[in-house]
């Protein structure tokens, strides 16, 4: 049998772990039923998981066919603060949250792939080291997870590379996106507060305004990236929050900026979280008012390797079709995924696993309340990480 037909032949197991983690969705740092859910499984499959930052999983899958190279799959667990809208039998059972980013299904591919992996010990060489992650959705969960030792040690690490798959409903089950070079951007928090000096509204000039200062930060802050920046850079940054004042004529002391910024390139990214702050600062001391500005670094560039990828293709091609394989252009979203990364140092990979269904309705993006996706995508997400793995190893 080929791996694409064992992976099919596990399709109703596979449902059957979605269908459970989607009815009982946790939390990023939450996810403690998730990560019991997932440690029994590992055990009947004679692994040994161990945990980490709180509830994220490890467990190793050692080939037989001798010493290699050590890559790792990961798949977060987390769900998201969202009603889910769909009436579907398996729907979530805890209220306000779901799993509206598919990281349930991330969770059944990647147990699928364990189940496989440990059947096929024998047909590749090295280490597969298998990673449920927490709170892909924010604060981030594979910065713990690599600061507790989940991968040995961040200077000298025991993992040569790193493997995961997306879902998504965006094009149709049967295909998957592959995306050579930058895929994710970087995503760091920003929190401004603009200073100023209460007083009436009728008299600015014996005041400092806040609310107005933060009006030319909000506004300049973006011909300040687009006049500073190289623009063959891609640059985001959205101030997502503002909150200020208190009535419609008094002139408050403070206004409240929170704001994300998002980069593609590490370079532009560690220059612009020194600038923007400056910015900030100078804009309101030109008014006479001064700002505190914090900056909380978040997700790195997420940049995949074309190695790794070639692996990706050809389990793709040998199994389903070449035709199945549609480049995808980079986004400015973020994954935490790429922390594994370590800034570069080890070669990573990400791949569109698409599930969409026009006739059966599933077209909704990611973290709508309204997505879903057609689980026949789960034996195909099953079937590329443990053939992907296994060439990758075997050839590296
Ligand atoms: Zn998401
Ligand atoms: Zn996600």
């Amino acid at each position: 049998m080929s791996i694409k037909e064992e992976a099919e032949s596990l399709k109703d197991k596979l449902v059957q772990y979605r269908r459970h983690l989607h009815m009982h969705p946790e939390l990023g740092f939450q996810e403690y039923e998730t990560s019991k859910f997932i440690q029994e499984k590992l055990k009947e499959l004679g692994l040994e998981p161990k945990v980490w930052a709180k509830t994220g999983v490890t467990a190793e899958i050692k080939g037989e066919k001798g010493d290699g190279k050590t890559l790792l799959i990961r798949a977060d667990m987390d769900a998201l603060p969202v009603t889910e809208a769909n009436d579907v039998p398996y729907k979530s059972k805890n209220e306000g949250v779901s799993h509206a980013c598919g990281h349930d299904a991330h969770v059944a591919c990647l147990l699928g792939a364990a189940e496989l992996l440990v059947k096929h010990k024998s047909d590749f060489k090295g280490k597969v080291l298998l990673v449920f992650q927490p709170a892909e959705e924010g604060p981030g969960g594979a910065k713990p997870m690599i600061e507790e030792g989940a991968i040995g040690d961040p200077n000298n690490p025991d993992i040569d590379a790193a493997l995961a798959l997306h879902i998504t409903a965006l094009a149709d089950v049967g295909l998957i996106g592959v995306t050579d070079g930058l895929l994710t951007a970087s995503a760091d928090e920003f929190y401004a507060t603009i200073k100023g000096k209460g007083g009436h509204g009728s008299a600015p000039h014996m005041a400092i305004d806040p609310i107005y200062i933060a009006g030319q930060v909000i506004t300049g802050i973006q011909g300040f990236i687009t006049r500073t920046v190289d623009p063959v850079d891609h640059v985001v940054f959205t101030w997502g929050k503002v909150v200020g004042g208190e009535r419609q004529n008094v002139i408050s002391e403070t206004c409240r900026l929170e704001g994300t910024l998002r980069t593609h390139r590490r370079e532009v990214r560690k220059k612009l979280k020194e600038d923007i702050p400056e910015f900030i600062k100078t804009t309101a001391k030109a008014y006479g008012g001064d700002a505190e500005v914090e900056v909380i670094t978040g997700y790195d560039v997420g940049i995949n390797d074309p190695e790794i990828n070639k692996s990706i293709r050809k389990a793709m091609a040998q199994n389903y079709s070449e035709k199945a394989i549609i480049e995808r252009e980079p986004i400015m979203g973020a994954e935490d995924f790429f922390d594994f990364s370590l800034e570069g140092k080890i070669p990573v990979s990400m791949f569109w696993l698409f599930a969409g269904n026009k006739d059966k309705g599933f077209v909704h993006g990611n973290h709508s309340n309204y997505f879903d996706f057609d689980e026949n995508a789960l034996p195909i997400g099953t079937t590329i990480l443990v053939d992907a793995a296994m060439d990758y190893l075997n050839t590296h």
